[in-house]
């Protein structure tokens, strides 16, 4: 991929306090009016400085990386996912934080795939949007992006980063990126994290929430999966699901793995045919993952009659993933380990704190 290079330094004589890359991959944030027509296209981002004059007031410095075609976030792929773990791997050792600007609409599943592929990450990675382009009066990109940078610059009293993990900040809220979810595609706070607290709210201070911020390790060296697995699929339960639509899915040629969206915690239709198809996919060695259609709360499989069968014929239990992170972990997991017993482990429990460990 191509990408155009900007550098902005502060403008106070300080010493500069440290350097983020922000790598612009498209989305609402960077789209402005054209001159002539009525419609949205993504800005040049030589113009930043225009845009945004107050990040040549920040005490760091600043270094755009733009993806030469930007993308709506509809478009992403797991190639510009590993694309994106590569430019954080190639550029970790000369800067201290990193913030992604990203679509909405898919910034989940970046927050959440980033998560499983930057291994041992003890820097920051923001990923931040806008639901109102920045060339727009109204827009709420500016306090998105300006926040998200000074999260990512910020450091504890010995000088070691606050956050080293993969977060969305949005609307004052920094929420760890593989428990966020889209909520609003008009409001402003467009991102909830249900079942994890918040770790930071951006007011007039910004408040740290830190017994739930993962603790900075300096012994961790970043190492970056190249590698993600797409041979996963969704099945979601509804009243009414036929045989056919069952067995559709989940005799998809090569499937490795399906995220099965039950109702409450954890539960199916106890129709024969539903459960010998779920068992039938197990003996093949399809991974069948229960993940919640609801937002809060968990799967506690065995908990009603109706998950209890799931739990006997193997089907592994999400606890309280997110369909996002569950997802994301499938290929990551497939594309990491081949033996099905222990992919199952690793779906099973919590890799980057995406899952409170499940109680039964
Ligand atoms: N469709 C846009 C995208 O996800 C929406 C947004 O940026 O908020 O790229």
């Amino acid at each position: 991929m191509k990408y155009n290079t900007i550098h902005i330094n502060p403008i106070s004589p300080e010493p500069t306090q440290g350097s983020v890359l922000v790598i612009y991959t498209g989305g609402t944030l960077g789209m402005v009016y054209e001159t002539k027509g009525k419609q949205l296209v993504p800005f040049d981002f030589d113009q930043i400085i225009e845009k945004v004059p107050e990040i040549q007031r920040l005490s760091f410095a600043i270094t755009f990386l733009s993806l030469q075609n930007p993308i709506d976030s509809s478009n992403i792929t797991p190639e510009i996912w590993i694309e994106l773990g590569t430019i954080i791997e190639r550029n970790y050792t000369t800067y201290d934080s990193f913030v992604i600007l990203h679509g909405t609409d898919t910034m989940a599943y970046t927050a959440s795939a980033l998560s499983y592929l930057l291994e041992g990450l003890n820097k920051p990675v923001i990923l931040t949007g806008a639901q109102l382009p920045i060339g727009v009066p109204r827009s709420d990109a500016r306090e998105n992006f300006i926040s998200a940078l000074e999260l990512a610059a910020a450091v504890a009293d010995d000088g070691t980063p606050i956050l080293s993990e993969v977060c969305i900040y949005f609307n004052s809220l920094l929420l760890r990126g593989n428990r966020s979810k889209k909520q609003e595609s008009s409001d402003f706070n467009a991102f909830h994290s249900e079942n994890y607290p918040f770790l930071a709210n951006a007011g007039v201070r910004i408040d740290y929430n830190f017994p739930f911020i993962k603790p900075y390790d300096s012994s961790a060296t970043l190492s970056v999966q190249k590698k993600l697995d797409s041979q996963v699929a969704f099945l979601k339960m509804f009243p009414g699901i036929t045989p056919k639509t069952v067995k559709a899915i989940l005799q998809i040629e090569g499937l490795k793995g399906v995220v099965l969206e039950t109702y409450g915690a954890g539960n199916a239709t106890t129709e024969p045919w539903f459960l010998e198809a779920i068992r039938e996919a197990i003996e093949k060695n399809i991974i069948v993952f229960n993940v919640s259609q609801c937002d809060g709360g968990r799967v506690t499989q065995g908990h009603y009659q109706t998950s209890k069968y799931l739990k006997e014929v193997g089907v592994v239990s999400g606890s309280d993933i997110t369909a996002e992170a569950a997802i994301t972990k499938m290929m990551y997991v497939f594309a990491k380990e081949n033996d099905p017993k222990k992919c199952a482990e690793m779906l099973g429990a919590p890799l980057r704190g995406e899952m409170s460990v499940e109680y039964s």
